[in-house]
């Protein structure tokens, strides 16, 4: 059936970037019924093996979209317990029971690769609303044109859109368009050794038990006590994922390398780890014996710091390219997955490609405050001594991040900005 002049027009939409943000924007965009194309450097083979938390927030936002929770094989997260470094217990650090009755769903974790599958699930499904999006894989973008709204492969083709997101990370390609320059991501200073071991793995030994069979169910923190130097800053979390057959471990640390000078992530050993933490209690050297000897990983973690602007004419960005921040919040992903919620809610079907840019002014103007509030503390919470751990102690700064109800607030700025062009006509 062809079309009326009347009806609704869909978006031509290119987004940049096929990581956990970039699939969300996808999804939350075709819902609304535009067209999406989504162009992907890498082929997808080096899938990163890693657990996720997903605060309740995150969670809530992946629901509306469509996502079947069960897909993610989560494992309810009901507490930090926290425990010190010579094995002394240390006690409930934070209880999330209540999380559920509070914001309407639960903290769970869950192994990104089932996040990433399902959520790759939703751009194709005919099971959720609009048209399926469209995958390009092993397809590098090297330059965005922000006057003609294009982008340029490394193919030599060029690409032109109605809208170009750019979900491409926090070494995005598409954020130097945006701003007119590169923009230097500093070093934070923390690195993570990161790993996955099977949980079946820690069955012989009853000494770790507190893992994942002792209750209450939940994270793990083992913390290095204050005033060692080095040890200041060691804060290894542990807890299950993948419907509870794999453990998570991420052991975040000062580090002492010149950030500068090495790769963002590399591959270390198992000696390695064991001599980073040989003054650890021997029930945690017996976790970090079981790790695998190729798996393991240490991860710089950097911050992008505020940038001046995220949109340019009908060019934005999100996810990581805008506001990388810590893991201490376990926020990365969720702020992204709002990014891509509030960015589709207000570019319904009808938006005409001559609104777009007083769109993005508002989806810039209510993302950027929040986002860039939460990379700031991700940061405090790990650099400043004080602020280690507040952000669960504090039921005001829980509140206002698991809290937060994006569509609504969208919803809002939506109905402003339509109220605003009636009394400009
Ligand atoms: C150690 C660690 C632990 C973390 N823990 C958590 C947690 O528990 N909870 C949480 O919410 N967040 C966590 N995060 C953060 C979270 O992983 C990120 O915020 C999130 O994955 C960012 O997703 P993204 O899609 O914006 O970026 P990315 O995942 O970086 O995806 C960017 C994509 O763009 C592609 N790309 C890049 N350049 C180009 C180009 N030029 N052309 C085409 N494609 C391109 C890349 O190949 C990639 O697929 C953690 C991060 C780290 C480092």
């Amino acid at each position: 059936m062809s079309s009326t002049a009347e009806s609704p027009q869909p978006l031509k939409i290119v987004i940049v970037g096929a990581g956990l943000v970039g699939l969300a924007a996808a999804v939350a965009l075709r819902r609304e019924g535009h067209h999406v194309e989504i162009y992907e450097s890498s082929t997808f083979k080096t899938e990163l093996g890693a657990g996720l938390a997903i605060p309740s927030n995150t969670l809530r936002s992946l629901i509306e979209l469509g996502c079947i929770v069960t897909n993610l094989n989560p494992v309810e997260n009901l507490c930090f317990t926290s425990m010190a470094h010579d094995g002394s217990e240390a006690g409930l650090k934070s209880d999330h029971t209540d999380y559920e009755a509070r914001y309407g769903t639960p903290w769970v974790m869950a192994h990104r690769v089932d996040i990433h599958a399902e959520l790759l699930r939703m751009v194709t499904t005919s099971d959720i609303p609009g048209p399926a999006a469209t995958l390009h894989l092993g397809q590098r973008v090297l330059a965005c044109n922000v006057s003609n709204c294009s982008i340029a492969l490394a193919t030599g083709e060029t690409i032109s859109a109605d809208l170009v997101v750019g979900a491409d990370g926090i070494r995005s390609t598409i954020r130097a368009a945006v701003l007119g320059e590169d923009v230097h991501i500093p070093a934070s200073g923390t690195a993570g050794f990161r790993w996955l071991v099977d949980s079946a793995a820690l069955d012989p030994y009853p000494e770790l038990d507190w893992i994942v069979k002792a209750r209450p169910l939940g994270a793990r923190v083992i913390s290095a006590p204050m005033g060692l130097g080095l040890a200041d800053h060691r804060t290894i979390v542990i807890y299950a994922c993948r419907g509870g057959d794999l453990i998570n471990v991420l052991a975040v640390h000062e580090d002492k390398r010149d950030q500068g000078a090495v790769p963002w992530n590399v591959p270390t050993t198992r000696d390695a780890l064991l001599d980073f933490f040989s003054d650890y209690h021997p029930r945690f050297r017996r976790l970090f014996e079981l790790a695998p000897v190729d798996g393991i990983h240490v991860w710089q973690m950097r911050v992008v710091p505020p940038l001046a602007n995220w949109i340019r004419d009908r060019v934005c960005i999100l996810g990581d390219a805008a506001h990388a921040s810590l893991p201490t919040m376990g926020q990365g992903f969720g702020q992204g997955l709002e990014d891509a919620v509030a960015l589709a809610t207000l570019l319904p079907l009808g938006t005409r490609r001559t609104d777009i840019p007083a769109r993005l002014v508002a989806y810039e103007g209510m993302r950027k405050p929040r986002t860039e509030w939460i990379a700031r503390e991700s940061y405090e919470q790990q650099a400043v001594a004080e602020k280690r751990g507040i952000y669960l102690r504090s039921i005001e700064m829980r509140d206002a991040v698991m809290g937060y109800n994006v569509r609504e607030e969208v919803k809002r700025v939506l109905s402003e900005l339509t109220e605003l062009t009636k009394s400009d006509c």
